[in-house]
Order: C-alpha cells, then sequence, then structure tokens
C-alpha cells in the first residue's frame, strides 16, 4: 500500500479515510488499511465524526424493522453511494424498459392501418363527426408512450424486471 507515505496533499488522506470507512462496513478491511485508518481517526475530528455519523445511521438502520436483512440495506445503501457500479446496475434495466416501448411503438405502426379503417368505420357508424374519431385515433397512438412512461416512472421498486424470463 503506497497510500500510508503519501505526502500528496491532506486532502487525498481523508478522502482516502472515507473511502476505507465505507469499505469496513461493506466487506472489511486488511489489518494494514484499519491501522492505518485507526491511526488518521485518532488524529482527525473530520474523519472520525464521517465515521462515527456512518456507524450511527448504519445501527439506526439495523435497529429499525427493516423488512429485509441489515446486511444488505447497509450494502444496498453503500452500492448507491459508489455511483460507478449504480450505472452499471441501471443499464441492462434501462435497455430493457427502452426495447419494451419500441416494441410497443412498431406494434402501433404495424396496426396503424387497421385501427385507422376500424376508427373510419366505427365514426361512419356511428355518425361522430370526423374530427372526433380522428381523435381517437391520435389517443390510440399516445397510449404506448403513456406504457413506456408509466414503466420508467415505476422503474426503481421493479427489480425484478432485469431478471425477467429471457427469450431462447
Ligand atoms: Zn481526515
Amino acid at each position: 500500500m503506497n497510500f500510508a507515505n503519501g505526502n500528496s496533499g491532506m486532502n487525498e488522506v481523508h478522502a482516502r479515510a472515507k473511502q476505507l470507512i465505507d469499505q469496513h462496513h461493506v466487506e472489511g478491511l486488511s489489518e494494514q488499511e484499519r491501522a492505518w485508518l485507526d491511526a488518521h481517526l485518532r488524529d482527525c475530528g473530520e474523519c472520525s465524526t464521517v465515521a462515527e455519523s456512518t456507524e450511527n445511521a448504519l445501527r439506526t438502520l439495523r435497529s429499525n424493522a427493516i423488512p429485509f436483512p441489515s446486511g444488505l440495506a447497509s450494502r444496498t445503501q453503500f452500492r448507491v453511494r459508489l455511483r460507478a457500479q449504480q450505472l452499471e446496475e441501471r443499464a441492462p434495466r434501462r435497455l430493457a424498459i427502452w426495447a419494451i416501448a419500441g416494441v410497443s411503438w412498431a406494434l402501433g405502426i404495424a396496426t396503424a392501418p387497421y385501427v385507422w379503417q376500424l376508427f373510419a368505420w366505427a365514426g361512419e357508424r356511428l355518425h361522430v363527426p370526423k374530427l372526433a374519431w380522428e381523435l381517437g385515433f391520435g389517443l390510440w397512438w399516445l397510449i404506448p408512450a403513456l406504457i413506456a412512461g408509466a414503466i420508467l416512472l415505476a422503474e426503481s421498486p421493479r427489480q425484478k424486471f432485469s431478471e425477467g424470463k429471457q427469450r431462447g
């Protein structure tokens, strides 16, 4: 490890300490890292406050009756803080949603002539003004967009999406 004898500015040292504080809760530290962190926390009020508040936040999380294992809770929380990992996890789900939206639009386009004829026929039959059934046709086109929007809004609670069935 080269951070012990690095003197490339204190900001880097504090950033390192904060990273180790998080790491300590997620995957644990090596003896060497632990010793370094302990030594730094003894000297640095700022970082020891961070360590304390992290500890307290996790304790509160664990003591509250959260319906999933506390280990998972802290792990999830730190995952969210690691932006790169977060983006990696979200990317495939996004892709699935856009694929569904795309299929939905494609279906809309494919069925458009029939739907248009159906609306025209129904409009003539029921003596509906042309503007009214044209409006209805427009609404038909809006439906896939609305569904895609609803899926996007419900994206986060529906984690099953990315684990969904795969076609073979
Ligand atoms: Zn510090």
